[in-house]
């Protein structure tokens, strides 16, 4: 297990594009396993996904979190995390939709960013082989976020408007919230 520490903006390394990821070596594995640990104790905020990238691996690697209702008690929230290597979308939707990111590397920043609502992607899985994938909502953003880093690519450099400290998105739902 090794928790690495996350790189956090104006740090270089997360404008790089990472490099295409040619086999399961040793090497590999143990980049996902640090990808997954670390992402496990990222608790404040927590993270919904990790790319390589933002742990200084520039390698075409993400790990993105699929949350689901626990079928014992609907209050709760399980997770379950996807690892994709060489994620490519094949497919999108024509319809998208505008909502609030923010990014562990981005610390206290919360803006507004269009995505595609549903897409499909490509990737190879931690045992090398090719998986497909659909994803709508949450997932589908998530994973747009993430191989944006791959691409060295930053929500910020995509918001919609203004961006938000997390203490003045707090004050803005709390606002709201009345339904
Ligand atoms: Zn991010």
């Amino acid at each position: 297990m090794a928790v690495k520490p996350i790189l956090n903006i104006p740090d270089s390394r997360l404008s790089e594009k990472s490099h295409k990821v040619k086999e399961i070596t040793p090497e590999v594995k143990k980049d996902i396993q640090d990808l997954l640990d670390t992402l496990m104790v990222a608790e404040d905020p927590e993270g919904a996904g990790l790319a390589a990238p933002q742990i200084g691996i520039t390698k075409r690697i993400c790990v993105v979190r699929q949350f689901f209702e626990d079928p014992l008690d609907p209050a709760k929230t399980l997770h379950e995390d996807i690892v994709l290597i060489n994620p490519k979308i094949f497919s999108t939707s024509e319809e998208t939709t505008i909502d609030w990111e923010g990014c562990l590397s981005v610390p206290d920043t919360y803006g507004k960013v269009e995505r595609y609502s549903k897409i499909k992607v490509t990737a190879m899985d931690q045992d090398g082989n090719l998986i497909k994938l659909k994803a709508d909502d949450l997932l589908a953003r998530v994973i747009q976020h993430e191989i944006d880093h791959l691409d060295g690519i930053l929500f910020t450099q995509r918001v919609v408007g203004q961006t938000l400290s997390e203490k003045a998105l707090d004050q803005l739902f709390n606002g709201a919230s009345l339904a």
